[in-house]
This record gives structure tokens, sequence and C-alpha cells, in this order.
């Protein structure tokens, strides 16, 4: 087997295509390699190699050795240095790289092969002994953290106690012999931990780099990303080993990041930043404030140190050079690293780039009128859960802000909460539903879970590219970052700016677009949905086939529905109209009546307010289907539950409290989920469905009347499992129907359907079928069903089936689609085979989950129906699955 690809001197073993072996960053070093661009020299170990290395106790292939050796000496031709030799000595970095991007999680270690002649040997070569030394020490550090396990800290104290004996505050400021006993100290301190020296020998250190970076894969961090990301473990890491470049040579030597467009907004522009005189990490670390790369984006920042386009014009030029032609060879935005060695270019890393929902949904906008992409690829481009994003509120311009600081504009969006500083605190207090603002000095990869559980994120330190700007954007969380005059004191509990001082607890605002920190809650406005998502969503909707209902039954939610583009209502609960304080007086008296005539009675109160709601629904949805549910839920969900609420209850509405209490325990239920519920109420009780089918027909008939758009109404039966029940109900809805109609004057087309919702349904579907115009999939109640499992109490064991790999996904979340998704397709197929017309739609959670979307494509539903935000994702998941 193969185990090592080399790259380097304008050829390539691998290349783009090879992620999954290479990992991105491998294939992409392979990639540019073979294109010509200026890559150092080095070889991949495959992913393949990792599994082995796990599957194997940690032990590596046979051959590995010996093919590393021999890509080594490639890499030491192309260079003409050689590992470990103080003559000529190759220095190497050693990188992690799997086929999805981790930014940060897993180790990387630069500067390896150095010991104490090759530091010697480094320095006479360059003529710059400063450098050498400054190479030296980062090694140890970095080394010693990876490989060996030292907590970072241990240096960063010893180095704090030169800098304050020399009495300095920047590293730049150190000289060659300063680093010579910042390196002594270094190599004492390794020793007394671990007993033993630094490692001297070039090739055991770049064992234990490999070891590392496999073993990296493993790690927290990289776990918990992975989880939140879906990223299989069965993945695995490649390791990069690649010629060292220098970037910390003095003022002609720089690194830094770009974006070839702006990750944030979208906008067509070059964009990143860079440091002169230092190596990679310094820039992701906020250790210094990095410069700008264009001249007109340091204009704009209103910065005075040059940008890369001043301080270094010729590679600058060659730099912008080789990104467009990057965009143009990987037809995407490219979000790149780069090192420049005394004037020289190399390119270290390309990828295509993460971004915002409004940045993704520009540049596929944007690259489809350019040419560079189709419409299809366009709409292939956006992450369908990602529009969520751009579905959330921003603030109001015109509402009063105070600022109480300001920084970067690092991710989007806005999000009010309570101020808390530890990631910690912040996970506990998130999870536990309450809204709260993370606020730092600085993010790293140990504060990702308290990221996540914070609505918003805010920094003192760091870049546009730091960590806590790149995590935050793709958790879709707004962020300020780098907001310089914060002084925040943990101990205390409290941050200063600018003479005020914000107390942990106390309510601020992010405004990641802006940039701002406001104090309070301030006033939120509702997305914009024209522009680039209008133009989007219009491809998506010529290139899909399922049609997009919503689930509503209040007004709101009927014209939010509209507004996100849904193409009728495929779930109107009616129960929820009933819950208003006034009505629910006359359900409950409908409920506590003795016989049939006490019930109509009742019901005929709740009619004209029932009929008054659907009149309003069908003028909203103006000529659309609209799927009406009727009484779904147990009785005893509108009566009081205990003893003393029954007797308030009673004397509000003026009922006999003994007569409640005692109905309130004759309905009670052991199994209320399995329960007198569904069409078992319309059948011990049809003049409740009597009243309801009455009540929509005569507000159809009311609207046709009018000279308005009549809706086409669709009357749903829940809870049905035999073709006995539906037939009885069809027979009840018709007569209702007809009956209301004649009285009318009015023809309207209408149908007749249920839910299925119990395996029964599914499996019996040819019996349903002869009865039944459609079928809608209720998957909440069907995934219930089908596991046994009652979705309120499923949180107890849920997230240790999780864990242990049982569920790879929430089946309430994502369909199961083996199961569940099984029982589906028989139901299509046998109720296709009776009636061969027979609508087919899905109304549960999952009609807005992108995946089960791509299963009802499959299966060849008619519609999806999901709550009324989630409608542009479920279109633009559609289309996604046609194409
Ligand atoms: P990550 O995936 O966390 O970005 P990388 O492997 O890309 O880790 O490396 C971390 C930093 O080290 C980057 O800034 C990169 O540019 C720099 N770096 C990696 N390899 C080299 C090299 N051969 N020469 C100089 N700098 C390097
Ligand atoms: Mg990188
Ligand atoms: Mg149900």
């Amino acid at each position: 087997t193969r185990w090592v690809y080399a790259f380097g001197g304008g050829a390539a073993e691998g290349d783009a295509s090879m992620r999954n072996l290479l990992g991105g960053k491998g294939a992409n070093l392979a990639e540019m390699s073979a294109l010509g661009l200026p890559v150092p020299p080095g070889f991949t170990i495959t992913t393949e190699a990792c599994n082995h290395f796990y599957a194997h106790e940690r032990s590596y292939p046979e051959v590995l050795g010996a093919q590393v050796e021999a890509a080594l000496a490639g890499v030491e031709a192309l260079t003409g240095k050689r590992f470990g030799d103080p003559e000529a000595p190759l220095l190497v970095s050693v990188r992690s790289g799997g086929r999805a991007s981790m930014p940060g999680m897993m180790d990387t270690v630069l500067n390896l092969g150095l010991n104490d002649a090759t530091a010697e040997g480094l320095a006479a070569l360059g003529g710059d002994r400063r450098f050498a030394l400054d190479s030296y020490r980062r090694f140890i550090q970095m080394y010693s953290n990876v490989v060996l396990g030292l907590d970072h800290h241990l240096f960063e104290e010893i180095l704090d106690n030169h800098k304050d004996r020399l009495d300095v505050t920047v590293d730049t400021a150190l000289s060659a012999g300063d680093w010579e006993k910042v390196v002594a100290d270094y190599k004492a301190a390794v020793e007394e931990e671990l007993g033993e020296p630094f490692p001297q020998d070039p090739k055991a250190q770049l064992w234990g780099a490999i070891g590392a970076v496999f073993a990296s894969w493993m790690n927290e961090r990289a776990k918990f990303y992975r989880r939140m990301h879906d990223i299989p473990e069965s993945w695995g890491t490649a390791v990069n080993i690649q010629a060292m470049v220098f970037g910390n040579m003095g003022d002609s030597s720089a690194t830094g990041v770009a974006f070839t467009r702006n990750p944030s907004t979208g906008e067509n522009r070059l964009y990143g930043e860079f440091l002169i005189n230092a190596q990679g990490e310094d820039v992701v670390a906020g250790i210094r404030t990095p410069q700008a790369l264009t001249r007109a984006a340091r204009e704009e920042m209103g910065d005075r140190s040059p940008s890369m386009e001043e301080a270094l014009p010729e590679v600058f030029e060659q730099f912008r050079d080789v990104v467009a032609r990057l965009e143009r060879h990987y037809r995407d935005m490219q979000d790149v690293e780069f090192t420049v060695e005394r004037g020289r270019l190399y390119m270290l890393q390309t990828r295509n780039g993460k971004r915002t929902a409004k940045a993704a949904l520009k540049m596929a906008v944007d690259m489809a009128a350019e040419g560079l992409i189709s419409r299809e690829e366009a709409v292939m481009r956006v992450d369908p859960a990602s529009l969520d994003q751009l579905l959330h509120p921003t603030i109001d311009p015109a509402s009063p802000r105070d600022v109480v600081a300001t920084g970067l504009p690092a991710s989007p969006g806005a999000a009010t909460g309570a101020v808390v500083f530890d990631a910690d605190e912040a996970q506990r207090r998130g999870g536990a539903g309450e809204a709260v603002i993370l606020v730092r000095e600085e993010t790293s990869p140990e504060d990702i879970h308290g990221m996540h559980a914070a609505r918003g994120i805010v920094t003192a330190r760091g870049g546009m590219t730091s960590h806590a700007a790149v995590v935050a954007r793709g958790m879709g969380r707004p962020c300020v970052s780098g907001a310089g005059d914060i002084r925040i004191d943990e101990k205390a509990g409290v941050f200063h700016v600018r003479g005020r001082t914000i107390h942990a607890g106390e309510v601020v605002t992010v405004d990641g677009s802006r940039g701002d920190v406001l104090s309070g809650a301030v006033q939120m406005i509702e997305p914009e949905l024209t522009g680039d998502f209008a133009t989007l969503m219009g491809w998506a909707d010529g290139f899909r086939r399922l049609r997009v209902r919503a689930n509503a039954e209040t007004p709101l939610d009927a014209r939010t529905a509209r507004q996100f583009g849904a193409e009728g209502i495929g779930l109107c609960r009616t129960e929820h109209m009933f819950f208003d304080e006034h009505r629910i007086q006359a359900v409950r008296e409908m409920i506590l009546a003795d016989d049939e005539a006490g019930r109509r009675a009742a019901l005929a109160k709740i009619l004209p307010m029932q009929r008054a709601d659907f009149v309003e629904i069908f003028n909203i949805m103006d000529g659309l289907p609209v799927t009406i549910r009727l009484l779904d839920p147990p009785l005893h969900e509108f009566l009081p539950q205990t003893e003393e609420d029954v007797r308030a209850v009673a004397e509000a509405g003026g009922l006999d409290a003994d007569k409640l209490w005692r109905r309130v325990r004759e309905l009670h239920e052991t199994n209320p989920m399995l329960g007198h519920r569904g069409c078992r109420l319309g059948i011990s009780y049809p003049e409740i469905y009597e009243m309801q089918v009455r009540a929509i027909f005569e507000a159809a008939c009311e609207i046709a009347g009018a000279g308005r758009t009549a809706p086409i109404v669709e009357i749903m039966h829940p809870l049905v499992a035999k073709g006995e029940e539906m037939r009885f109900l069809r027979n009840l809805t018709d007569r209702v129907a007809k009956a209301v109609m004649a009285e009318r004057a009015v023809e309207l087309p209408y149908a007749v359907g249920t839910m299925v919702e119990l395996p029964r349904a599914a499996l019996r579907a040819a019996d349903l079928a002869e009865s039944a115009e459609f079928f809608s999939f209720g998957t909440n109640d069907l995934t219930q069903t089908t596991f046994g499992i009652s979705r309120d109490d499923s949180g107890r064991f849920l997230n240790a089936y999780l864990e242990k790999g049982i569920f790879e996904k929430d089946p309430f979340v994502s369909l199961d689609q083996e199961g569940v998704g099984d029982l589906i397709r028989i139901a299509a197929e046998r109720g296709r085979a009776v009636r061969p017309g027979v609508k087919l739609g899905i109304c549960g959670e999952h009609g807005g989950d992108p995946a089960s979307i791509q299963f009802c494509e499959a299966i060849g539903l008619d519609y999806v129906s999901c709550s009324p935000f989630r409608t542009p994702i479920a279109r633009l998941a559609a289309a996604q699955a046609a194409l």
C-alpha cells in the first residue's frame, strides 16, 4: 500500500480530487503544486494511515517508515537542504488536515528539525542568529506542548520573566542573546518537568510529531467539533510534512491569511490580514494586531500601519494574481495561507472558504452572474440550514444605540443576553435556555462549547480571522472581535470599557454586523427578503419539483408563511384555535355536557368563532390549498388539572365545581398519547367534527360568495388506523360539506384525507386510500409510534443513545429513513396502488429538515410542510434534492 504522496517542484503525486485520502490540506497542496504555484515541497501521509494507527493500537504500517524516508529525501533534493544536517538544515512543519476543515481543532508543529546544532547552522546559513534562535524557542514551546504534553503557560511565564527583566513588552525587542537565554531556560524547564532532555534527534522529533497529529484526531475539542458538524470519526486525519519557509526573517518577510472575497458580506474584494516578520500562528493567535492587505482596506479602517500592498508591493502583485488564479481554478471563494520569505512568496494552504449565509448567497448569485458557475451550481452552493441566519433579526437602525464598546464586525446578526465571562458558565446557563453573551479576552478551541451555547460573542483581542471570528461565523452567532478598549477583570466579574463598568449578568446586545456592543436590549427588525435572497430563491423554485407548504393556524403564521414563499398550508391545527381565553369556556361547556344535545348547544357557540378563524386564514392564503386537521388532542387538555385550578376555573366560568372535578377525573387517561384522541373523538362524538366541517365550509362559501378566490379546502382526519374509520369520517365530511354548499348554493372543490401517523395506517394504506384522497405523513407521531418512544420523555435517554452511537441523529429532528421512512414508502406504494393520484405530503418537524426533504424527493412525495420560518430552507433543500 502507498501511504505517502509527495508534492513540490511544480509536480505532485496527488491532486484536489483525493481529499478523502489526503485530507483537504494535503489534496490542495498537491493541486497547487501541480499548477506550478510556489508551494514549499513536502509530502502527505494518508488518512488511511491514521485509520491503521487506530486499528492497530496506535502503531504504524510497516512500510511507512521507508516511504517517509524516501519522501523526505525527495524534499531534501528539491530544497538542497538536509534534515538534521547543521551545514544546511532542512526544517519542516508537521500539519494535521482531515477531509473536512476543522480549523484549529487538531495540532500542527512548526520548525521541526531544530536542535542545538541545527539552530547554530541555521544562524550561520541565514546570517541571522536572532531569527534562528527565535525559531528554536518557538519550536521548543510548540513541540513540548503538542507532542510532550507540557502546558504552554510554563513557557509563557519564562518569556514574561525575561521581558520583565529586560523591561520590554514586545517579542520583537528581544535580541539574539536574549533568545539564547530563553532557549536555555526552556530546555531546562522541559528537563525538569519530564526528567529527560528535550529531544535532539530530528528523526525522533519527526515521529513524535506524526504520532501527536494522529493522536490529536481524538482530542476532546476535535471530538466535540465533529459531533457538532456531523463529521464521522472514521474519516481520520492526514499528516502533511512540508519544508518550512520563514516569515520571521526580517522586514521583507511576512505571513498572512486571505479570502478572495469578503467571507462576511460576500463582497468581491480581496480580503485578509498579514504581519511583517512573523510566523503563521501569530496572525490567528491575535498576539499582535495584524495589518490590512490592501491599501483600500487600510484606508477604510483608518489604520496607519502600511498594508501589504504598500509595504511589499511586488510580492503583493504576485499574490493577487495567484489567488485570482486559485479562485478561477476552484470556481469558488478561496481561503489561503501564505508566507513571504525575504521577498519570495509561498502558498501554504488553500481551501474553499467558510462564509456567512449572507456571503454565501451573494457569492453564489455574483459568481453565476460572472459566468464562473451555473445557476444550478449557485443553488447548490448555499447550505439550506444556514438560511436560518438570514431569517433572524438584526438591530433596527432607527433605535437608539448606547454603544459601550466597538470592535470588528466579525460575524453578522444581532443578539441580546446577559454577560458571562466563562465558557463553562455560558454552556451551563445557555444550555438551560438563558440568553447569554460570552465576553472573552480572546477565544481558543477550548471555549467552543461555550461559544455554541451563547447567543453572541465579544472578544477584546483578535482580528477578523481570529479563532472567535471564524468559529462564530461558522455557527451563525453574531460576534464582535478585537474590541480593544475592553478590560476584563474576571475575578471581579466585570469588564471596564472607556470609563464604564459592565457587570457579569448585565444585559448587552451584540451587533455583529456593525461591530458594536450596546448596553441593554435593543429593538430588532425582521430580515430583508429581497435582493440576492429573492434571486437565489427564485432560481431554486425553478428547479424544484416538491411543493412547499407551511404549518400554520394563526393569521400571523399564515402571513409569515406566504411572505416566506409557502404555497399553501399543509397543517392547520384546529385545537390551537380553542385555547383562546373566551373560547375555552365554550369548549369546557361542551366537554361537561351530559348528552349530545348539551354538546350541540355548546358547539353552536363555538361555530361562529371557528368560522371567523377560517375566513381570515382563507383570505390570507388567497386561493392556495389549506389542509385543516380536525380536533386531535384528548379533551382533558382543555380542562384544569388540579383541584385548586378546577375551583378557580369553575368560579370564573360559572360552572359547577364538583361536576367539573368529577369530569376531570373521568377524563383522566393512563396513556393519553394512545388514548381518546384524534379521529376517535370524531367517531365517538361526531357532532364535534360536524361543527368543524360546517365552520370550514361556511367560511369557504362566504369567501366564494364575496367574489374572492375560494381556498382549496382539504379536510384531514388525524390518527386513523383502519379503513372503516376513514370511511365513516369521509361520509360524515361529505354529508356536512354537501349540506352547507347546498344551503349556500355554492359548489367548491374539496378533498378529504388523513394523516398517516400510525404504523397500521401505513401498512393498511390501501384500505385508507379507498376513501382518502390524500395522505399527510405526520412524522412526529409516526416516529413516536414506530419507535414506541414518547418524544416528550425521550430527553432522558436520547443523549445516551447519541453518545453511544445507537442513534446517529435525533429521529425527531432528522427522519429515521430506515424505519419510519420504510413505513412511508410502503404507505405511498400501497396507497397509490388503489388510488393512483393520491396526494402525498409530510407535515412533521421533518418537513423542514434538508436530509428528510431529500428523502421525500427520492420517494416522490408531492409536498413538504414545515414551520413558516423554515419554508425558505425547505424550498432550497427541495431544489437541491431535485438537482
Ligand atoms: P491550521 O489547520 O490550524 O491552520 P496549519 O497546518 O495550516 O494549521 O498551520 C498553522 C500555521 O503554520 C499556519 O499559519 C501556516 O501557514 C503555518 N505553516 C504551516 N506550515 C508551514 C511551513 N511549511 N512554513 C511556514 N509556515 C507554515
Ligand atoms: Mg491552516
Ligand atoms: Mg399527530
